[in-house]
């Protein structure tokens, strides 16, 4: 049977960045993933400049990719309110069939055995099974992403509202600098500049609203996101790239589980933010930053534990829970519309809540555990 220091289910950004971090610090790491290589995500791929400089450190070309740098945000409502404002920190558009891909490529520079197409059905202990064999690790990590995943077996909790995520690429006269995020009844929608002059629209809404239009797309969009005008020309100016969008559904944000008896959770697995806050993907980039240093340093697994719980809730834990709340208000139209009239009056407020969000640039030789 194969035996690996570490033992990570889940090559999204979270998983891939942590395995680059400790395989080149000497650690033997496999590395499985359900999905094959590369494929498309949903995700609004609009990514916080905080986390530039840390996919540079870790061997991604990102400046040779000419890619968009995004620093005007652009909000509106429904019942016709709008911000305009700059952004402190801003982001880069980058989509995540590039993105991950390019993480997938260094992780087996870095000498990480990477297992796409493979997924774990089981964890007990040391042993993580797959249909392609069971292997044996000292350490596991679950990066799983926001869905529980079976080899949890937990029971299911039934969340409160559902929401879906919507994802299409397209081509139009869109503003390159800017990320517009226009609320509708239910959800919002963001629409940002990506590679290879396209743009990504990608949207949350709740899903029995999409059920009530039995489970029709078109028919949703037409009668729900199009009640925001702006959202409607935004849709009739652009030329869609695919037949048909990626959906995913079962969407909910909170902290979850850190660890449990036999593993450790990381990126959405340990807690996800709301992607109106435009940082899940940064955040999920720094949580690996933070746990791959304890590892390094903490030997004893129950220490490992705390620590990491007390890390997390230093770095994460304020930022979730700001995000959440601002993602019920956003969700409400008469609620949205009134914070963008505040917002638009009072600039310090305005400043505050739309650059709290953000954290500051990072890079992996940065010490960021206290
Ligand atoms: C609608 C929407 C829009 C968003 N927009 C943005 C945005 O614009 N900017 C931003 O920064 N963040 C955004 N986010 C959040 C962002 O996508 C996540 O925070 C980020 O992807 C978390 O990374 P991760 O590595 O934890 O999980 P993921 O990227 O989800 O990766 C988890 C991986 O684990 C794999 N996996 C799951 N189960 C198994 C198993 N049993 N065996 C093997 N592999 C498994 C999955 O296939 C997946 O590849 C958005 C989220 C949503 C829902």
């Amino acid at each position: 049977m194969d035996k690996y220091d570490v033992g990570i289910i889940g090559a999204g950004i979270a998983g891939s960045c942590l395995a680059i971090l400790l395989a080149e610090e000497g650690k033997s790491v496999v590395v499985f993933e359900k999905e094959d290589y590369p494929s498309h995500k949903v995700c609004g791929e609009f990514i916080s400049l905080e986390s530039y400089a840390f996919f540079k450190s870790l061997g991604l070309p990102l400046d040779d990719w000419n890619l968009p740098i995004i620093k005007n945000l652009q909000l509106t409502s429904q019942k016709g309110g709008e911000l305009n404002t700059s952004l402190k920190t801003g982001g880069f558009g980058l989509s995540r069939y590039k993105l991950d891909h390019a993480l997938a490529e260094q992780m087996k520079k870095s000498g990480v055995h990477f297992h796409p197409k493979t997924k774990v059905t089981e964890v007990q202990n040391e042993m993580i099974s797959t249909a392609n064999g069971t292997y044996k690790t000292d350490l596991i990590i679950g990066s799983h992403g926001k869905y529980s995943p079976g080899y949890l077996k937990r029971p299911k909790t039934a969340a409160k509202r559902k929401y879906i995520g919507v994802k299409y690429h397209i081509k139009g006269d869109f503003k390159e600098n800017l990320i517009s995020l226009h609320s509708f009844d239910g959800g919002y929608c963001g629409i940002s500049k990506i590679e290879d002059n396209q743009y990504c629209l990608c949207y949350l809404a709740d899903a029995s609203k999409l059920k009530y239009h039995n489970n029709n797309i078109r028919a949703f969009e037409k009668n729900v996101l199009f009640k925001n005008k702006k959202l409607k020309e935004v849709y009739s100016k652009a030329e869609f790239m695919w037949a048909k969008p990626l959906v995913i559904s079962n969407i909910k944000f909170n902290k979850q589980q850190l660890y449990n008896e036999h593993m450790l959770f990381v990126g959405d697995a340990a807690g996800s933010i709301s992607p109106l806050s435009g940082n899940g993907m940064s955040i999920a980039a720094r949580s690996a930053l933070v746990l791959s240093q304890l590892i390094l340093e903490e030997e004893n697994f129950a220490q490992l534990r705390t620590r990491y719980n007390k890390e997390w809730d230093l770095h994460f834990g304020g930022r979730v829970n700001k995000a959440e709340l601002l993602n019920k208000l956003m969700l409400n139209p008469t609620a949205h519309h009134l914070v963008l009239k505040a917002l638009n009056a009072f600039s310090p407020l305005r400043h505050k809540v739309v650059n709290d969000m953000q954290g500051d640039s990072f890079v992996r030789n940065f010490r960021v555990i206290r």
